[in-house]
């Protein structure tokens, strides 16, 4: 099969859904991660650059503050807006440059953050009406607390509001075990965990036709990563939800669904290789690529401790300067390093690495 041809920049409306349905055909998927600023959106775009391959980098809500600055009041949810068109900026001005398609899209949005994506909408439209394309190529809106209906209702309204700016939602169905930006699920009842194939029918049946749309449908699967436990992963979940729709709605595609899977980090390879076979096309990396930030930031300070004490004086002599060592370019790409070659890892696990033609 010939390798699907990109151009750099953000990707957005149909071209869109022409990826997804490219990675279902490899089958491959991309990584989704989770930014907090400039150094980490970088560190993804040059990973993509290395792995020939788009990627999907997202804004969680406190991605969002942190990358305005933890300083600022977040009433109405104010710096979680600001914080994350300034991200998507950043992104979009510099991704022409790194040479890669950027799917820009916002992380797990309850209700009660709700008005963080209203701001996002808001300032969405008014950059359709003047680009012609969406700021972001998707939002999140994770309703997996409430009931069924009140989800895929709130759901359908949003996603009304998003496809007039061809704008794609992923929608979350059960519940993404452990903790993860605040919201902790690490108590919930393990039943929960696992979504049934007919809610997810129930789900298509509300959106399709509505907008674009992806589920994240829970199977086992946490966020963060802990000691193996009681929760299995499940993954034929996935297939036996895909299989449904096609039979019971007799759809063209027999993977007719996107699928998204939340809380990749510590998933071994085989798991991540029978999801992404089911039609997964997503899956979100966040605590992975924290650890591999900050564990050679922790081993530069290791390697230089003597010259990170005072700014003068070091194991060469007392009288010599150790502004090198303290500048904070110097450790910090050790971090955006590390992060590029966990990424490199798992567009390897994913299926998509030099999976698609970025020379266009
Ligand atoms: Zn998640």
């Amino acid at each position: 099969m010939a390798k699907m041809k990109l151009s750099s920049g953000v990707v957005t409306g149909s071209q869109l859904q022409d990826i997804f349905e490219y990675c279902k055909s490899v089958p491959c998927a991309l990584p989704a991660v989770n930014v907090v600023g400039g150094n980490t959106a970088n560190a993804a775009m040059q990973a993509a650059k290395e792995a020939n391959s788009p990627i999907i980098i997202q804004y969680s809500n406190g991605g969002g503050v942190f990358n305005a600055g933890k300083f600022l009041d977040n009433t109405d949810q104010r710096a979680a807006i600001a914080g994350s068109i300034a991200g998507a900026e950043h992104i979009r001005y510099l991704s022409k440059l790194y040479g890669v398609p950027v799917i820009l899209h916002t992380d797990h949005c309850a209700r009660k953050l709700l008005p963080w994506v209203d701001g996002l909408l808001a300032a969405g439209e008014e950059y359709f009406i003047a680009h012609g394309e969406p700021l972001y190529s998707s939002h999140m809106l994770d309703l997996s607390e409430e009931s069924l209906e009140e989800n895929l209702a709130t759901s359908k309204a949003y996603l009304e509001r998003m496809a007039k700016m061809n704008m794609t939602l992923e929608i979350e169905l059960g519940v993404t075990g452990g903790e993860e930006d605040g919201v902790d699920n690490a108590d919930v009842d393990a039943s929960r965990l696992y979504t049934q194939p007919a809610e997810v029918l129930q789900a298509y049946d509300v959106l399709n036709g509505v907008g674009d749309f992806t589920v994240a449908a829970s199977f086992g699967n946490t966020h963060g990563v802990y000691k193996p436990g009681n929760v299995k992963l499940r993954p034929v979940i996935l297939k036996n939800s895909q299989d449904k729709i096609h039979t019971d709605r007799g759809t063209a595609n027999d993977k007719p669904l996107n699928l998204v899977f939340h809380g990749g980090s510590g998933s071994t390879k085989e798991e991540i290789k029978e999801a992404v076979s089911y039609g997964v096309v997503k899956m979100n990396i966040d605590t992975d690529t924290q650890w591999a930030f900050t564990k050679p930031i922790k081993e530069y300070m290791d390697e230089y401790d003597g010259y990170l004490h005072t700014q003068i004086g070091n194991p060469d002599g007392p009288d010599k300067p150790n502004k090198k060592r303290i500048d904070p370019r110097a450790w910090v790409h050790q971090g955006e390093k590390g992060m590029v070659a966990r990424l490199l890892e798992a567009f390897e696990d994913l299926g998509s690495r030099d999976q698609f033609d970025l020379t266009k």
